[in-house]
């Protein structure tokens, strides 16, 4: 059985929902799921659960939920979906508005000092600017 979902107006307009609104400028409640967005986008075959079915959990104020799913990352921000919905709203900037809350929380946050000075000079620039970034946000 499916688990069951207790909404409330706490739980939709709550502060991550807001800094998801904030972050992505976009009003995820404009969306009313026809599933373009879905259908035009080239990675959904390997997301865990499509962009229509993302702005319906934030509709929900399910962003952990959203936030626990690999989809922002999948996403190859090409923009086809924004492109493509009939309310002008901008999927892809949704989608990074998710990566940027997951590394403010810092999920998946990793202290490159941890790492000894051998495996350090092994590593690609941009794994090291990555780091730094991430550690900024
Ligand atoms: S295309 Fe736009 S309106 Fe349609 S489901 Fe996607 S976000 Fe919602
Ligand atoms: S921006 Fe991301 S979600 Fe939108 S169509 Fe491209 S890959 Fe899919």
């Amino acid at each position: 059985m499916a688990e069951k979902i207790i909404l409330t107006h706490q739980k939709i307009n709550g502060p991550d929902a807001e800094v998801i609104h904030e972050i992505s400028g976009v009003n995820v409640f404009a969306c009313y799921q026809c599933g373009n967005c879905s259908a035009t986008c080239p990675a959904v075959d390997f997301m865990d659960i499509p962009p229509h079915q993302i702005m319906r959990n934030l509709q929900l104020g399910l962003v952990n939920e959203v936030l626990n799913t690999k989809t922002p990352w999948i996403c190859l921000a090409c923009l086809s979906c924004s492109v493509k919905c009939p309310r002008s709203l901008d999927i892809a900037r949704v989608m990074e508005g998710c990566r940027n809350l997951i590394l403010r929380r810092k999920y998946e946050y990793f202290n490159i000092h941890t790492l000894d000075s051998e495996t350090r000079l092994k590593l690609p620039p941009i794994a090291l600017i990555a780091n730094f970034r991430k550690n900024l946000l």
